[in-house]
């Protein structure tokens, strides 16, 4: 075993180019090779059999936990039956067709039809392809700016990449792309201004927002993207009024809202969407990670029938549309989301998500929240974050060469719980999946406090 294992972190260091991943660390051996082999429930297990409890749920993804028979045995059947069609010129499967009309009955009202991909990326790359041939077929070719929030997360893919609002994705990849633009973080704990009230932050985010589009001109703006709650960017909430603030200043300039539910669709905040916990109402929502709770790659677009009516109307005059991906809707990746959902459903977890998710989020709040290095505990649903600073009475941030928070993410896992450390700040990140128990809930709060605890002892 011992032999087998020192080969895979050798072939790991040699041919696995990561993503997200230190290059060169890695490939000199300075940073660790972890090789998974096993999961079941909110436990994942390496070959060294070091079992940890996941707290983040792989990419918060894994959200009906690991090890469900349910799902394997749906992809299984699936293989055997028919492993691939294709969805283009009116082809579908059983599973594929299914699954839409599932998503449908549990989407937002108003939503109509869903364009299935692999990937958030790209998901959201469909998103900006399908909003400026809306724009076309309207006739409103200058219509085509898309603008996202700094902290946004949407995907790492060349448009995906730009509406992304955290400079690791940028830096040295010539990003962002025309024409996206970038608008403030609706960041309460970061605010401009401390005097600021929730209710006044959030109108400063939609005054700056109408600023953007007054400077840029309305008849050039097609689009806002935004995650209902922000999620790599720092777990953040938005702040009392918001998204019904930013909708006032999208409908006076009839620009499109593109809610990226990646990590909040099918029940992360304790309701099946994140858009109906927070009252938005979008045009277009992306959908992936919960999807499948990633027992299978499948992302989708779920288009709304204000936006569906106008993409019919153009068909007439610009026959198939020339969008498409090989394995669009795949059915085994369909199979698996049909089983997903339905174990969603019959395990209660939306409601867990809300109901765990608060108890976690408190015990994680009284246990460290009044740490002198600890700024802000937040979070919602089942998500939930740290946030750690260097002065709390004059929230004076550390400076990042000092990685607090991935030392706080690696004490953690010393421990055997998995956090995140957040790409920008010193913020540990919570989103464990969604069964998880009240018993695991405290198993992590005390890991984390430990952990909080030795790394400002040092
Ligand atoms: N959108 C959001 C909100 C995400 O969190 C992510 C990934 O974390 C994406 C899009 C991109 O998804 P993927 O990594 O599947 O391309």
């Amino acid at each position: 075993m011992l032999d087998r294992n020192n080969e895979l972190t050798a072939w790991d260091r040699d041919h696995f180019f990561h993503p997200s991943t230190h290059m060169g660390m890695h490939a000199r051996g300075e940073t660790p090779t972890r090789v998974i082999a096993g999961g079941e429930g909110v436990y994942i297990t390496d070959v060294n059999g070091r079992t940890s409890l996941d707290a983040f749920a792989g990419l918060y993804c894994v959200n009906v936990g690991y090890g469900r028979q349910k799902i394997a045995d749906a992809i299984a059947e699936q293989a055997k039956n028919l492993a691939y069609y294709h969805a283009y010129v009116g082809h579908g499967t059983e599973a594929s067709i299914t699954l839409s009309k599932m998503i449908i009955d549990r989407a937002p009202q108003g939503m109509s039809r869903v364009y299935f991909g692999l990937s958030g990326s790209d998901a959201n790359e469909t998103n900006i392809k399908l909003i400026w041939y809306y724009n076309n077929i309207l006739g409103r070719p200058d219509k085509k700016k898309i603008i996202s929030r700094w902290r946004g997360y949407h995907g790492s893919g060349v448009m995906t990449g730009s509406l992304t609002g955290l400079a690791l994705f940028h830096n040295a990849f010539d990003l962002p792309r025309a024409p996206i633009l970038h608008t403030e973080a609706p960041y309460y704990f970061r605010r401009p201004d401390r005097s600021m009230d929730e209710e006044q932050f959030s109108q400063y985010c939609a005054d700056k927002l109408e600023d953007m589009i007054l400077a840029e001109g309305p008849e050039t703006i097609a689009a806002f993207i935004g995650e209902p709650i922000l999620g790599t960017g720092g777990i953040v909430p938005p702040p009392k009024g918001y998204w019904q603030k930013i909708q006032v200043v999208l409908d006076r300039y009839d620009i499109l809202l593109i809610a990226d539910e990646v990590v909040t669709g099918f029940g992360r905040l304790g309701t099946m969407f994140g858009s109906d916990h927070y009252g938005m109402k979008p045009d277009l929502i992306t959908i992936a990670k919960g999807l499948t709770s990633a027992y299978a790659p499948l992302s989708g677009t779920i288009v709304s029938d204000k936006v569906w009516q106008v993409l019919v109307q153009g068909s007439d005059e610009l026959g198939a549309i020339g969008h498409g991906w090989t394995y669009s809707s795949h059915p085994i990746c369909a199979a698996a989301g049909i089983a997903n959902l339905e174990l969603i459903d019959e395990l209660g977890l939306v409601e867990n998500a809300g109901v765990t998710g608060a108890y976690f989020r408190k015990q994680l709040a009284e246990a460290v929240g009044d740490h002198v290095h600890v700024g802000e505990v937040r979070g919602d649903g089942m998500m939930a974050a740290v946030e750690f600073v260097e002065d709390r009475d004059d929230r004076r941030f550390f400076d990042v060469g000092r990685k607090i928070g991935p030392q706080v993410a690696a004490a953690l896992a010393e421990r055997g719980v998995i956090g995140r450390a957040m790409p920008q700040g010193d913020i540990l990140g919570f989103a464990p999946p969604l069964c998880l128990s009240r018993e695991e809930a405290d198993v992590v709060v005390k890991a984390a406090a430990a952990a909080i605890e030795e790394v400002f002892a040092r």
